[in-house]
């Protein structure tokens, strides 16, 4: 039996995303929410996980309370129990905060794995994961594509998807671990887990009930937080590329000679 918690995003549905010209924060308000789509995969490693050895899983975010939709979504899947980190006070958290918030409740409750997804489809950042596995002390492992527990020896051995393969890595658990796309496809809500998330109450934890679980109000919300956006952009445009017409064996050597001018071949 195993406690799994997987920390969950609502994230603004990109193609809406907007910027604010003078805050440079992003513009939610009249966005439609959707779950992260990549945390859809985290909870398919905790389904998994719980199929083949039983326990509760605990689905968590941090937000406002518009969140609870993302959060329910989760029950639909198959979460035991869903729990929202909501209080004006963390507020404009960047990843820094917005973990250590996150670690303050999961280092109270009982976890032998942590699952996220690789990264949140607006911040897409990738750093929550393995901060948060910082702040608990934990070991992490990314990019997990294969998970396979040994519940005798107590460790994980987890296939890392890399670029032009994969490599394997082995650590004992407790640990969070992020999960890639390569895990396989998550599954699909059922109509039965609808109706069951409709029953199951949220758990709202305040700034208030994290104090008393031992965080410090300092490192919550904008002045928890160590990241100062000065300025958002554009990326420059391109220069045009060069087409050389005409002739093929002519363009290409054009096109060597160009190279060579450049010192490139
Ligand atoms: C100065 C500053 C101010 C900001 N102000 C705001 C603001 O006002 N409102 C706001 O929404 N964002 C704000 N952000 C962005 C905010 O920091 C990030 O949205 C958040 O920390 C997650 O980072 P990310 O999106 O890169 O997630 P990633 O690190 O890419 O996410 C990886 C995984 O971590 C988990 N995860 C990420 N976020 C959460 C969460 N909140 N709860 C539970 N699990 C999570 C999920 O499993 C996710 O798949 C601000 C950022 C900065 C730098």
């Amino acid at each position: 039996m195993f406690n799994v918690v997987v920390p969950i995003k609502q994230v603004p549905d990109v193609t809406e995303l907007r910027l604010d010209p003078v805050t440079h924060a992003l513009i939610r308000e009249g966005v439609p929410s959707i779950l992260n789509p990549y945390d859809r995969y985290a909870m398919e490693a905790a389904l998994r996980v719980k199929e083949s050895f039983g326990g509760k899983i605990t689905a968590i975010t941090m937000g406002p309370l518009q969140a609870k939709k993302a959060l329910q979504e989760c029950l639909a899947l198959g979460a035991d129990e869903a729990v929202i980190l909501s209080d004006r006070a963390f507020a404009a958290a960047d990843t820094w905060a917005t973990a250590y918030t996150l670690s303050v409740y999961i280092r109270n409750i009982p976890f032998d794995f942590i699952f996220t997804g690789l990264k949140a489809i607006d911040g897409e950042t990738g750093q929550v994961g393995p901060q948060l596995a910082e702040f608990l002390g934990i070991p992490h492992i990314t990019y997990a594509r294969k998970i396979d527990i040994d519940p005798d020896k107590k460790k994980v051995t987890v296939e890392r998807q890399l670029e032009n393969g994969y490599d394997v890595w082995e650590a004992p658990y407790p640990i969070l671990i992020t999960v890639a796309r390569e895990f396989g496809e998550p599954r699909a809500p059922t109509l039965q887990g609808y109706v069951r998330a409709k029953k199951t109450p949220i758990k709202v934890v305040s700034a208030t009930d994290l104090e008393r679980m031992g965080g410090n109000p300092k490192f919550f919300g904008l002045k928890g937080s160590p990241t100062f956006i000065p300025k958002v952009h554009p990326p420059p445009a391109r220069p045009p590329g060069t087409i050389w017409e005409g002739d093929p064996k002519e363009a290409v050597s054009k096109l060597v000679q160009a190279l060579l001018e450049k010192g490139l071949i």
